[in-house]
């Protein structure tokens, strides 16, 4: 089968390679109808994911088409429609009972062999799924493939950001970094009915957060806009969707005191200059989340069903699993803010 690999830091490449084959009776294959790029497949790519292992198949988010489960796999069956989650879980350990399944103590990550335990992506046209029971879940055909594959990560990811930021309707909230994962937490918060500030470096993503209700500016503008806002005293809720340390910087100087930084952005330097004065002057909270899909995918799905939200809406490019190679390209220069590949 064709798949994405990546063979080395800026080396991605279109591959031919063995199909898929179950390894355990709790394992299923599906067939590939849509595969999503995610700003989570940068970092690897441009090699700042400590210990990532190169001939990896990258890819988290997918929908497609059950073709084979193993024995023991009791909740999806051959020829379902199913998206994944696209951080596994096994659902059995003491993390997983405790609903902390993004803390499973035999987590993985589909296409980030070496961070996690080995596991190829979904940038191909089968993939194998660990632990189908909880990673897959079944589609309604009122969720296309191109709105399902954002179930998998970026849409349970911004929707935590949103619950753990303890969003309500009277808040000023203020997203920082608008990639897939910042859309959809305007999106979210939107849809609670706060005030939804946004920024971001890229006219096409300012222009998208607008289109989703956000009142949109630039790096330079967005601190003496909130400010304006509230008479000076900050964003109750500041979204962190970019992953870098600048945009955290920026997101702890947004809040107001006793405001939550909500950081879903992912972020993988160990060390960072913390601003304890300013943390304790304004008693922050400071809250990260890697997105639980398990939770929430549910409710999500209903959301997308009843038209409150539209994560297709942020597509930007839809091309062919074939041209993966230029479909990276765009996606690393901003060019494109959300890629959904087809096999
Ligand atoms: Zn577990």
């Amino acid at each position: 089968m064709k798949a994405v690999v990546l063979r080395g830091a800026g080396d991605v490449r279109l591959e031919e390679v063995p199909d898929p084959v179950l390894q355990a009776e709790t394992d299923a294959i599906v067939r590939v109808d849509a595969a999503a790029i995610c700003g989570a497949d940068l970092f690897p790519l441009h090699g700042l994911t400590p210990g990532f292992e190169y001939g990896t198949i990258l890819g988290h988010e997918f929908a497609g088409i059950v073709t084979e489960v193993g024995s023991a796999v009791t909740s999806v069956s051959v020829g379902q429609r199913v998206v994944n989650m696209s951080l596994v879980a096994d659902g059995t350990c003491a993390a997983c009972r405790a609903g902390r399944v993004t803390q499973c103590s035999g987590r993985a990550l589909f296409g980030y062999s070496g961070v996690y335990p080995r596991l190829d992506g979904a940038q191909a046209d089968f993939v194998r799924v660990p632990h189908a029971d909880t990673v897959l879940y079944p589609l309604p055909d009122s969720v296309s493939d191109e709105a399902a594959v954002f179930l998998a990560d970026n849409l349970p990811t911004a929707y935590d950001a949103i619950v753990r930021g303890e969003v309500t309707r009277d808040d000023l909230v203020c997203v920082v970094g608008l990639g897939a994962v910042g859309l959809m937490a305007v999106m979210v918060a939107h849809d609670v009915g706060a005030t939804v500030f946004a920024t971001d470096g890229v006219e096409q993503r300012r222009g998208l957060a607008a289109s989703l209700g956000a009142q949109v500016f630039e790096s330079d503008e967005v601190g003496e806009a909130v400010s304006g806002a509230t008479d000076g005293l900050g964003a109750d809720v500041v979204v962190e969707a970019a992953g870098t340390p600048g945009a955290l910087g920026v997101a702890l100087q947004l809040a107001r005191g006793r405001g939550i930084v909500s950081v879903v952005g992912a972020h993988f330097e160990p060390d960072y200059p913390l601003n304890n004065a300013l943390m304790f002057e304004r008693e922050l909270t400071l809250r990260f989340s890697i997105g639980d899909s398990l939770a929430h995918r549910e409710h999500l799905i209903s959301m997308i069903s009843e038209g409150r939200l539209d994560p297709a809406a942020v597509v930007t490019h839809r091309m062919a699993l074939d041209d993966a190679v230029e479909a990276y390209r765009l996606f690393d220069s901003r060019e494109a803010t959300k890629v959904v590949m087809t096999p």
